[in-house]
């Protein structure tokens, strides 16, 4: 029988999963992303991950005949390798993936794509109709799309293309973004961001009140959810974070015109009504074409590992035709 397999290498932990031809899994395996001091440790990490996913499979790898890697950018992609990931010890300056897993399943349909664009894979394969146009919006620490365009799933000639997240959304750039350049949308949007954009509005208007331990080394964008009907501070800064976010993705809409446009991520997955849902009332008015439908992936936190795993299946595409 013919297997296939998905992988899902993240800052944190390293995923993989095999499945029947069905798309049926039958194995997975979870480990703890190596912190180096090489990337090839980080590589070694990953293929122990897959064998390990194997053997809860009963299977060997090279009985797997083609496997999809989401992963932590940025890319070399002629060489199939990630290149001094943001997340990782400065050690680790490249980790070879596409290569050592061919090796691996002795086969040389492996598929690299950055998670977003595996989350859009997945999103494609497990969506209703299957559809063309399709746009997945992670809002994490970071902010970032895949976009499937016309049937093709965009990756730009680095892989770099669908970094939404640094979209200007604030001409006026009041907070710097992680990236270093001022007004990005995740600059106000992101996990790691709204902290900081709360102290900014409290900083505005100091008559709004509030119990955010604003100045708490340990405030996090959970709190302010946690205070959403509570807390004066906490509503303003949701209402205004809903104000980027229907902006940010009014302008992924514009651009690509999907049918569909789904969103993940930790803060869109734990806050699904104080996040998505005033996304959606928004940009019903702020869209001038059509208005996508406007959801929630259904695969939660194995979004990646499930689209790496769509991947494998339909030849890089989500495309549920070339099951
Ligand atoms: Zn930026």
């Amino acid at each position: 029988m013919d297997y296939y397999a998905g992988v899902d290498l993240g800052a944190t932990n390293v995923r993989a999963v095999v499945a029947e031809q069905d798309g049926t899994t039958i194995g997975a395996d979870r480990r703890a992303t190596p912190r180096g001091p090489t990337g090839i440790d980080v590589t070694e990490g990953v293929l122990r991950t897959l064998r390990g996913a194997c053997g809860d499979a009963g299977i060997t790898p090279t009985e797997i005949v083609a496997a999809g890697i989401g992963s932590i950018g940025p890319f070399d992609l002629a060489e199939g390798a990630v290149i001094d990931p943001a997340n990782l010890p400065d050690s680790i300056d490249r980790i070879p993936l596409t290569g050592p897993i061919e090796k691996l399943i002795d086969s040389d349909e492996v598929y690299l794509h950055n998670d977003t664009n595996a989350g859009v894979i997945g999103e494609r394969f497990h969506a209703d109709r299957n559809p063309d146009d399709m746009v997945y919006i992670t809002i994490s620490s970071g902010i970032g799309a895949g976009v499937c365009c016309d049937g093709n799933v965009v990756s730009g000639w680095d892989g770099n293309a669908g970094e939404v997240g640094h979209y200007v959304v604030d001409p006026r750039g009041r907070l710097t973004c992680g990236c270093g350049r001022d007004g990005h949308w995740e600059a106000y949007c992101s996990g790691n961001a709204i902290p900081d954009y709360a102290r900014l509005l409290a900083e505005d208007d100091p008559t709004i009140e509030t119990d955010l331990p604003l100045d708490g080394p340990d405030f996090t964008a959970k709190d302010v959810f946690e205070l959403a009907g509570e807390d004066e501070l906490a509503d303003y800064a949701i209402e205004q974070l809903a104000h980027w976010n229907a902006m940010g993705v009014t302008n992924v809409i514009h651009a690509f015109a999907p049918i569909v446009v789904s969103f993940g991520g930790a803060v869109a997955l734990h806050n699904e009504e104080l996040v998505v849902d005033p996304i959606r009332e928004r940009v019903a008015e702020s869209v001038m074409t059509n208005v996508p439908e406007i959801r929630v992936t259904d695969q939660g936190d194995d979004v990646v590992v499930e689209g790496a795993l769509a991947s494998a299946l339909t030849g890089g595409t989500g495309d549920r035709q070339r099951l």
